[in-house]
């Protein structure tokens, strides 16, 4: 006699499941790590295309796990939006990189910026503003040298989001729109917004100087930016071509690897002296 198989046994498989089982446990890890300083931060250098000079560094977190190693952020960051760790979490990174800025400059390193992405759930963050004031008072950093990489989304409205950027902007801080071109309201709110600063998202600078709609798509933003007197970060630079045609189009300053990779705070004021000597 066939044995009878559960019902829901059939729609069963494997990878999902495995996949459901790995994130709930990747959520429990990640609740922990925080406390058992599971992060830390690495630096990559943005590099302004016409003086050769690093004016500012991106923040991006790294989670080595003690099992697992490392684990990316594209997993990690989804997991603690979703379980609102992304607050602590988001505010240990601030706190992090508005210190190592201050630590630069008590070595006696030229100065530069350091930027923080927020993540959406922070932008809805009751008391984001305050936050970000208690760390620069905290740290003792100008504010002119913290700018945070915010990204374009449909879920905040328009008026919201203004109102939140002008309070951020209030504080003496600089404000980036990352990964721009990716989102959806990308022009209608370019004007109203308080921005300093555009970068172009790597997706669109992988494909030039080869692909003409990317490289009409990059020569657009550029062009755009300029007009609105915003400044262009190209990300995701990884060859000499690419370099050249940001250059001859304008764009402000290049991120990516042919420069730097993201690097340790020790590297970093190691490439200044190198670059002093
Ligand atoms: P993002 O903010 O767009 O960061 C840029 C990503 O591009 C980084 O990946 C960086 O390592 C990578 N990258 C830079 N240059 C190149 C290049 O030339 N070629 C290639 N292939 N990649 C390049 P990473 O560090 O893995 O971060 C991925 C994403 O995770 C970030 O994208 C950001 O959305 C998120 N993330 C990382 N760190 C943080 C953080 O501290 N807070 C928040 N909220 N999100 C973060
Ligand atoms: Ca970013
Ligand atoms: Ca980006
Ligand atoms: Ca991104």
């Amino acid at each position: 006699e066939a044995r009878q198989i559960p019902q829901r046994l059939l729609f069963y498989k494997p990878y999902m499941s495995k996949g459901i089982a790995d994130r709930i446990l990747l959520e429990q890890d990640l609740h922990k790590a925080l406390e058992n300083h599971e992060f830390h931060l690495v630096y990559q250098p943005q590099v302004n295309l016409k003086t050769g000079s690093i004016e500012s560094v991106e923040a991006l977190v790294r989670w080595h796990h003690p099992m697992r190693g490392f684990v990316s952020p594209e997993l990690f960051i989804p997991i603690a939006e979703e379980s609102g760790l992304i607050i602590p979490l988001g505010e240990w990174i601030l706190e992090t990189a508005c210190k190592q800025a201050k630590i630069w400059e008590q070595e006696g390193l030229p100065p530069f910026k350091v930027a923080v992405n927020l993540s959406l759930g922070q932008l809805f963050q009751q008391d984001l503003v305050e936050m970000v004031e208690a760390i620069l008072v905290r740290t003792k950093l100008q504010p002119e040298f913290l700018q945070l990489e915010i990204t374009e989304s449909m879920t905040m409205n328009i008026d919201q989001m203004t109102q939140l950027l002008h309070e951020l902007k209030a504080l003496g801080i600089q404000i980036a729109v990352d990964d721009f071109g990716t989102g959806y309201s990308s022009l209608s709110y370019l004007k109203d917004f308080p921005i300093d600063c555009l970068k172009i998202d790597r997706t669109f600078v992988r494909n030039v100087p080869l692909n003409p709609n990317d490289e009409a798509l990059v020569s657009m933003i550029i062009s755009m930016a300029k007009h609105l007197r915003l400044k262009v970060v190209a990300e995701g630079i990884e060859e000499v071509e690419q370099l050249a045609f940001l250059s001859d189009g304008g764009c402000d300053y290049i991120q990516g690897y042919l420069f730097s990779k993201p690097i340790s705070p020790k590297e970093i004021s190691e490439t200044f002296s190198d670059l002093h000597d």
